[in-house]
């Protein structure tokens, strides 16, 4: 997989958008901002959005979508192929399924501050999907799944932190249900298009496919 494995803001900076890849590096330290402020003091105007082409922007919309569903090429064009097959608007429906992943849903509900960290969990079978070790990241949950922490994995130092910040978080949003002490979450519905944790102009990435 070509996962890339560099600094995150890098990403942010090449896009010119703040994507909170690394949870909260993106409010101390992105990159984004110093380019702003650089651009600043030289009197220039900001990022490559000015000189951007028309396919230059619809590209950029992809790769922000892409880029903070920490999701390959090849699996994001599944997710819009899906999308697309959807009786509803395709963007919308694109960003739903984005925000369904077990990696994303895992970090939503708290066990993880990063998607990084929440698709480690995935990847390592600590995560139950309806009562069995599901650890594929980018797999799409439906309303109705519980998801809950492999009773195996409770001592593992990242499970056990993750479990400790999952009970403590306030802030989930609320297409979750969290029951205290039973370390279990459930999505209870289809998230809304401003629930989406992508900040993206979805129709530009169907015009994107559709060209
Ligand atoms: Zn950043």
């Amino acid at each position: 997989m070509s996962r890339y494995t560099g600094p995150s803001c890098k990403k942010c900076k090449k896009v010119n958008q703040k994507m909170f890849l690394k949870g909260t590096k993106c409010y101390t330290n992105c990159l984004v901002d110093r380019a702003q402020k650089a651009a600043k003091e030289k009197r220039f105007s900001s990022g490559p959005r000015n000189k951007m082409s028309d396919y230059g922007k619809h590209l950029r919309e992809k790769q922000i979508a892409r880029l903070t569903a920490q999701v390959t090429e090849a699996q994001f064009k599944r997710f819009f192929a899906k999308a697309a097959k959807d009786k509803g608007q395709t963007g919308a429906a694109l960003l739903r399924f984005l925000e369904v992943r077990l990696d994303n849903i895992t970090r939503r509900l708290g066990f993880a501050v990063s998607l990084k960290a929440a698709r480690q969990m995935v990847n390592h079978g600590h995560i139950k999907v309806n009562g069995r070790v599901l650890s594929i990241p980018s797999a799409m949950l439906k309303p109705g799944d519980e998801v809950t922490i492999n009773a195996k994995a409770a001592d593992i130092p990242l499970v056990k932190q993750g479990i400790e910040h999952a009970e403590k978080t306030t802030q989930r949003p609320s297409f979750l249900t969290w029951v205290p002490g039973t370390k279990t979450g459930k999505l209870v519905r289809w998230p809304d298009r401003a629930e989406s944790s992508i900040s993206v102009n979805e129709q530009l990435i169907v015009e994107y496919y559709s060209k």
